[in-house]
């Protein structure tokens, strides 16, 4: 499956299919989240990040750009590049580096590391609707449609 959209009344439904999608990682993988700000993607990265078996809080890194988590034999990283100014920061602080064979990468504002972030399997895109949020997931690998394809069962 190529995309898939779905509405998100509140922020538990949010969090639920950080949840779901949860279930169906392996590494590696790469997801994007795109939307305003408040939309929801923190709040989706720890609905994810905690059901994989995170204990503690999940932050946006936004000061920091990437937060490490290690869960499972999965290193997680967690980034934020919303005041990312010069895309040459990534390169001072080693992208590719991140982007492993056994890394789950989940990247907040990936526009702004246009260039230089590898592709990603998934890019998510949330919208504000009213009260609630409309999420659209897109594949952009075979992996990425698998995906999909059971997180739409
Ligand atoms: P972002 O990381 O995109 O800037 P956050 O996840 O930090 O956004 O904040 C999202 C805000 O919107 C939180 O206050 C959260 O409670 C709320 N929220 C998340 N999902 C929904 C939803 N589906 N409907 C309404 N509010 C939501
Ligand atoms: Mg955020």
């Amino acid at each position: 499956i190529q995309s898939i959209t779905l509405d998100l009344k509140d922020e538990q439904a949010t969090v639920s299919l950080g949840n779901k999608l949860s279930t169906l990682i392996t590494p590696p993988l790469t997801l994007y989240l795109s939307g305003d700000l408040g939309a929801g993607k923190t709040t989706f990265s720890r609905g994810l990040i905690q059901s994989l078996g995170h204990d503690g809080a999940v932050k946006s890194p936004t000061y920091t750009l990437v937060e490490p988590y290690e869960i499972a034999g999965i290193d997680v990283f967690h980034f934020d590049l919303y005041r990312l100014y010069d895309p040459e920061e990534l390169e001072f602080m080693g992208i590719r580096d991140y982007f492993t064979e056994r890394s789950l990468c989940i990247v907040e504002w990936p526009d702004r590391g246009h260039g230089l972030l590898p592709q990603a399997d998934i890019h998510i895109y949330i919208k504000y609707v009213n009260t609630g949020r409309q999420i659209e997931l897109q594949a952009f690998s075979t992996k990425g449609e698998e995906i999909l394809a059971c997180l739409n069962n």
